[in-house]
């Protein structure tokens, strides 16, 4: 495995694969590598010649009170388990290598945008308007700019056939996929279901940060989910009563607090009324000041 820090070099290692007519897999990630981020790795093994993965904890994702300084970093641990599984690149730019210009202003401690929207600089940025204030966007002003910019750059610098992401982060699957359709970008989504931990917790490199009752609170999330699915295979198709449902259950463990529980579009992500095959129920909730989300989309016809 090849450990990349520079763009110029990355886009050369990428670009050999390419004029070789070997197909090209990408998974872009922050690090802090879990079995779901794995599952992704194995995907593109699966599907592609090679594989390329980027560890890059992205500041313009996060916005100013966010975990930015504390997310957890742990290169060589992760390099390890990315050179097991045979990946071929790995992508590991600085901030000043993908930024030089400081474009992570806005959204840094440097922010001065009032009531949450980034202040306006002279930079550029990719925006999907409308899709990037919903469910975490709504809670987390800028977040999908920052997402989209940088997905955006990292695909401009590894012109991947194939992209591969989770469904673990469902409101980004639905900015990604319409990014890529709108600016005709030459790459396929692949998206690969949640990965959980024995206990029904999604896995998320986040859950380092739980204390052991935080952790065990954080089962709420799963079983409010699976109770709207049984609700639903009982026949409830009202998207408002299925919602309470899965507040009601959230309001019976104290250790969490609500940001948004919702029934959407998987694509829109605008709320349903009625619920069909294939509506994504989203959940979002902080334990202690640990933002979790998960989802599931249902099943029932
Ligand atoms: P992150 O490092 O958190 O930015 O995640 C990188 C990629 O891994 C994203 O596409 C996530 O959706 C995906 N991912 C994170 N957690 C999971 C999980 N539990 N199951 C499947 N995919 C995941």
């Amino acid at each position: 495995m090849k450990r990349i820090p520079t763009i110029t070099e990355m886009k050369a290692a990428c670009r050999q694969v390419t004029r070789r007519g070997q197909t090209l897999g990408f998974v872009p990630t922050m690090g802090a590598l879990h079995e779901g981020h794995l599952s992704l790795v194995r995907a593109s093994k699966a599907r592609c010649n090679v594989t390329a993965v980027s560890i890059f904890v992205n500041p313009l994702q996060f916005g100013p009170t966010e975990d930015l300084d504390k997310y957890p970093r742990m290169l060589e641990r992760d390099a390890a388990m990315l050179e097991e599984l045979g990946v071929e690149l790995l992508f590991m730019p600085s901030v000043e290598e993908m930024y030089p210009e400081d474009q992570t202003g806005p959204l840094s401690t440097k922010s001065k945008g009032q009531g949450g929207t980034p202040k306006q600089r002279d930079e550029t940025y990719v925006l999907v308007e409308g899709l990037s204030g919903k469910l975490d966007g709504a809670s987390r002003p800028g977040h999908f700019r920052g997402v989209a910019t940088v997905v955006t750059k990292l695909f401009e610098i590894v012109r991947p056939d194939y992209a591969f992401f989770g469904q673990k982060d469902a409101a980004q699957v639905a900015v990604l996929r319409k990014m890529v359709r709108d600016l005709n970008m030459d790459v396929e989504i692949v998206v690969c279901p949640i990965v959980r931990e024995k206990d029904g917790l999604a896995m998320s490199s986040r859950n380092l940060y739980l204390t052991p009752e935080q952790r065990r609170q954080a089962l709420v999330l799963q079983r409010a989910l699976m109770r709207v699915q049984s609700a639903a295979d009982r026949g409830e198709r009202d998207a408002a009563k299925l919602i309470e449902i899965g507040r009601q259950v959230i309001a019976e463990e104290p250790g969490a607090r609500l940001d948004y529980f919702a029934i959407v579009d998987p694509d829109t992500l605008d709320s349903v009324a009625e619920i069909t095959r294939g509506a994504l129920v989203a959940v979002a909730a902080y334990f202690g000041t640990t933002r979790l989300i998960d989802n599931i989309l249902l099943t029932a016809t």
